[in-house]
């Protein structure tokens, strides 16, 4: 497994912000991914860590959604914040996670997480459509 860092390579890391970018085109929610090498224990525990560190929580809806991902540690968390969560039912969030794992698998990971990100996105527009004047509350880059 390559490390936090080589996870992507710098297309593919494109590739990903630019869907992260796309998104939010018609969503006021707001996006991240977030790499790391290891995680220990349960992945959505560490995501919710993670959440709070990027403060992700400081968004004005309540509708920010991280992808997490450990390297090496081959896990996966999608987290959405609590205006979010509920709306879009525990099966989206179920589905969202699986269907990265098992495209991560195959080797499709960059393309995989960027149409999980499309989806989401969309998903996201129908509760939080996105205003005139959104702000880009929280970067679009991935962090390590
Ligand atoms: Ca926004
Ligand atoms: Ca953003």
């Amino acid at each position: 497994m390559p490390s936090a860092r080589n996870f992507f390579n710098k297309q593919e890391e494109q590739v990903i912000i630019d869907a992260i970018v796309k998104a939010e085109l018609k969503t006021s929610g707001e996006i991240r991914v977030h790499i790391e090498n290891f995680c220990f224990g349960n992945g959505l525990k560490r995501a919710k860590v993670i959440f709070k560190k990027l403060k992700m929580q400081n968004t004005k809806e309540r509708n920010g959604v991280l992808f997490y991902i450990a390297a090496r540690s081959r896990k996966v968390a999608v987290l959405g914040d609590e205006g979010i969560y509920q709306k879009l039912g525990a099966t989206f969030w179920e589905k969202t996670v699986n269907n990265l794992i098992n495209q991560f698998k195959e080797n499709k990971k960059a393309d995989a997480l960027a149409n999980s990100i499309i989806e989401c996105g969309s998903q996201l527009s129908s509760f939080f459509p996105r205003s005139s004047n959104d702000a880009d509350e929280l970067s679009n880059t991935i962090s390590y």
